[in-house]
């Protein structure tokens, strides 16, 4: 049995239950005793460099968590599929848990059994819903990394309130994701929100999607970095504070540098930032032409530039978007997570199957009393 410690209050925000509309997610949300919503689960968020697993409880906050490094991507299937189990048996070990979501990067199938490609790993095609569900006695959830950030926000972070989110995941390229009226919106096949590889160049640079001007080519890390290392290549006189930043060496200019460069005051680390924030809002002022989101929240790690970023993406998304002055604007916030978002999010959406298995034994349990 799980122990709800007594006077633990009920999240601000409840999520809209097995993918009803609102009516009947508010019929059910009565019908659920409290001691449901708290159920703690695990998340696991499987990025490019490292796995980490924690246990989250139902108000989104991580009780315990570990770390690994991911396999490289030489390595089969079989021993990621071991790493992930490693560290769920040894939490569950620890804390009484009821459901495992896994949050990888890569593209996850509709019915989120299947791992379609993964960038990082060697999984194509890869059924990692069905092998992971054989080794654990609780219920499995896979879902794409961007998904469960988004899902994590909307329910506990910057979009709370939001019925209609797209989160944009700034890293060393762009993630996306579309949450609508209390769920998920993953596209027929379940790659929606790939917003990275929409053009917005035409013949620009090339990316390795095998296009050319891709919106990460020009609103990302990579991007950034690109940048900067291309004034040195030029022997630019006006790089030459972030390169001794750097150490000298073209190598050591990161996204990071950059950024902690920029808050120092150097107007070429600012200005690096403005173009990507600019290219950030031109490319949300398509989205917002195409989806009219009420709200656009941007995390990942070029994020944390802030209004270094924020601020020029919401000057160029006044500039560029569609029938301006006649519409209302959606609002670009900052992404309040930080790089837990996956793992938080990935446990809260198997904490939506959890609430069910719970269900169907209970009721399971009350048909063989009856019987
Ligand atoms: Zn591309």
């Amino acid at each position: 049995m799980t122990v709800i410690p007594s006077g633990t209050a009920r999240p601000p925000v409840l999520p809209t239950l097995f993918g009803l509309g609102p009516r009947n997610a508010d019929r059910r949300r009565r019908a659920l005793p409290p001691s449901v919503l708290r159920l703690p689960t695990i998340g696991v968020d499987i990025g490019g460099t490292k796995v980490v697993a924690g246990v989250v409880d139902g108000e989104g906050k991580v009780i315990d968590r570990l770390r690994t490094e991911t396999p490289d991507k030489s390595k089969s299937a079989k021993v990621v599929e071991d790493v992930i189990v490693e560290l769920v048996l040894e939490l569950a070990d620890r804390h009484d848990v009821h459901a495992v979501g896994i949050g990888a990067a890569g593209w996850v199938d509709a019915d989120r059994s299947r791992v379609l490609f993964a960038p990082h790993l060697n999984w194509r095609n890869e059924p990692l819903q069905e092998a992971l569900s054989e080794r654990f006695r609780f219920p499995v959830v896979v879902e794409n990394d961007a998904n469960a950030a988004a899902w994590a926000e909307w329910r506990f972070g910057a979009g709370r309130g939001e019925d209609h989110m797209v989160m944009i995941t700034l890293g060393t390229g762009i993630g996306g994701a579309v949450v609508r009226d209390g769920f998920v919106d993953r596209g027929k096949y379940g790659l929606a929100g790939e917003f990275g590889h929409m053009q917005v160049v035409p013949g620009g640079h090339r990316c390795p999607c095998g296009n050319r001007g891709c919106w990460e080519q020009y609103s990302s890390g990579n991007a950034l970095v690109r940048e900067a290392r291309s004034l040195v290549e030029e022997e630019s006189p006006v790089v030459e504070p972030l390169l001794a930043r750097a150490g000298g060496g073209r190598e050591g200019i990161t996204g990071p540098l950059v950024t902690e460069a920029a808050r120092a005051g150097d107007p070429v680390a600012v200005e690096l930032l403005y173009d990507i924030g600019h290219w950030l809002g031109v490319g949300i002022a398509n989205l917002a032409a195409a989806l009219d989101p009420g709200r656009f929240v941007i995390g990942g790690g070029v994020s944390d530039a802030g209004d270094l970023l924020l601020g020029p993406a919401q000057e160029a998304f006044k500039r560029t978007l569609t029938g301006r002055g006649f519409r209302p604007e959606a609002q670009i916030v900052h992404a309040a997570l930080g790089n837990e978002a996956g793992l938080v999010g990935a446990a809260d959406l198997a904490r939506q199957v959890a609430r069910r298995f719970r269900t169907i034994k209970r009721r399971r349990s009350e048909r063989a009393h009856l019987a």
